[in-house]
């Protein structure tokens, strides 16, 4: 049979095909009982993932894709158990959400003892404690020691639509100024704001109007190299020509791009651009729903360069792996929404918030924000060691454990996706589960748990070492 991840029991109730079980799967899953190491049994895909990968085509819309061709039948700390048996390295974290790792026995019994006293009230007609402490915390925790208020929500793009209804109600404008190689998320207004075409908007617009794409800072690619505050003066100009300040709602920016490539903007690019937003009363809101949560070896990215944005839109690493977004920022501008103005039925799920505020409490008690750090000096000595063998790697970039390398034909700025591609396919054959991202395809990024042992992760980068030299060739 199949089991899932935290259940206690296996399922009960109706069954999918059981001859798809993992085998040795007991359904008494938790971080312990998954040997934390890479071990595989099948070629990848197995025989089950292969017969389920069949069931999915015929019932899955094929908009709907997926990365590697393995089904995951349970996970703990920073291996994925497929069900066939094969213990997968996670590089991924599935894209910056099991930061604290898979499994968590904090989590897993927090979320267990909310589903048992209840899973939904909807918090706009009967509130919950959860809810109120899990704003508490975000308050607290997010940069700036000004009165601060929060909301939550499910997803990050709709975290970010919200952010962008409240900044206009605070100002009174409309204009949303976002960057080029940007990733706010999949929602209309959202693919408006994300800048990459295919696959994010082709043949989905007509797109969200008021929305104005600046130019980035792109220390790799920009003429202005890392000279931050000439490239925010370009931006500024931009928008001062084109839109004019009076009209700009807000300025939404990731503080290290994400989807887009992991772009680390020059330094100062990101103070200059928040002191003329206060300059010119514009909401500064920074996407922090992939680089937040002890993802950068800051509890947020803001923090490395002393940013403090008016409002902060957090998702991913906040909830272990349950749904939950959330807007969090100055008290002003996030009371400006009228009463009912914000919401939805799901918003801030009682389950979601137990999962958040164990997800919390385990990278305040672990010290999971020093862990991320560590991690990042480990990864990084690495991949420079790495870009030293292989002329390839243009670019080594990002903070803790949210790091990139950019692919080119050595010795130019020529995008080389196919090598990304080639890459990441030699690690998931060989049981490392790895993610590309960028504007041009041609980023390979690793997003590990911050727990995850440094013998799993030498393992994981021994096989990236070897995936290099076997695509290169
Ligand atoms: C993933 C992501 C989003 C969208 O979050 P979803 O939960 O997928 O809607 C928005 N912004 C950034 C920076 C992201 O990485």
């Amino acid at each position: 049979m199949i089991t899932k991840g935290f259940r206690a029991e296996p399922y009960a109730g109706a069954m999918p095909e059981p001859t798809l079980s993992p085998s040795g799967a007991t359904g008494e899953s938790a971080a312990a009982e998954v040997p934390q190491k890479r071990i595989l049994v099948t070629d990848l895909p197995g025989p089950r993932s292969r017969a389920l990968a069949a069931r999915r085509d015929a019932a899955v819309a094929s908009g709907v894709s997926s990365l590697m061709p393995v089904f995951a039948a349970r996970a703990g700390g920073g291996i994925v158990v497929d069900v066939d048996g094969n213990h997968l390295i996670d590089l991924g974290s599935g894209i910056a959400v099991t930061t604290v790792g898979h499994a968590v026995p904090a989590i897993v019994a927090g979320v267990q003892q909310q589903i048992a006293d209840f899973s939904h009230t909807c918090f706009t007609i009967t509130p919950y404690e959860g809810y109120v402490a899990v704003c508490e915390a975000l308050n607290r925790l997010t940069p700036g020691d000004f009165e601060k208020r929060s909301a939550l929500f499910n997803s990050g793009a709709e975290a970010v639509e919200n952010a962008v209804k409240i900044a206009r109600r605070a100002t009174g404008r409309n204009t949303v100024v976002v960057f080029d190689h940007a990733y706010h998320g999949r929602t209309n207004l959202t693919m408006a704001m994300t800048a990459k075409n295919m696959p994010y908007k082709d043949g989905f617009g007509p797109f969200a109007g008021e929305v104005f794409r600046a130019p980035m800072s792109y220390p790799l690619r920009d003429p202005l190299g890392t000279d931050g505050a000439a490239a925010a003066a370009r931006a500024i100009s931009d928008i001062e020509s084109q839109v004019g300040a009076k009209r700009v709602a807000c300025l939404v920016i990731e503080p290290i791009q994400g989807e887009g490539g992991f772009i680390e903007p020059a330094p100062g690019f990101l103070p200059a651009l928040a002191s003329w937003c206060a300059a010119n009363d514009v909401v500064f809101v920074a996407d922090e729903v992939q680089s937040g949560f002890a993802r950068t070896g800051k509890l947020f990215a803001s923090e490395h360069e002393g940013l403090v944005p008016d409002l902060v839109v957090t998702a991913k690493g906040i909830a272990g792996g349950l749904p939950l977004s959330a807007v969090t920022g100055r008290a002003s501008i996030m009371d400006a929404a009228h009463a009912g103005g914000i919401g939805g039925t799901y918003t801030g799920n009682p389950v979601a918030c137990a999962a958040a505020l164990a997800a919390i409490a385990t990278i305040e008690q672990d010290g999971l924000v020093a862990a991320g750090q560590k991690i990042g000096e480990r990864l990084r000595a690495f991949l420079l060691g790495l870009q030293a063998r292989f002329p390839q790697i243009a670019d080594v970039r990002g903070r803790g454990a949210m790091q990139a390398v950019e692919l080119t034909e050595p010795g130019t700025l020529t995008p080389d996706p196919g090598l990304a591609g080639r890459v990441a396919k030699y690690c998931h054959q060989h049981g490392v589960i790895t993610l590309t991202c960028g504007t041009y395809g041609n980023v390979f990024r690793f997003l590990p748990p911050v727990t995850i042992t440094d013998e799993l992760l030498d393992d994981a980068l021994a096989v990236l070492s070897e995936a290099f030299g076997s695509a290169v060739a």
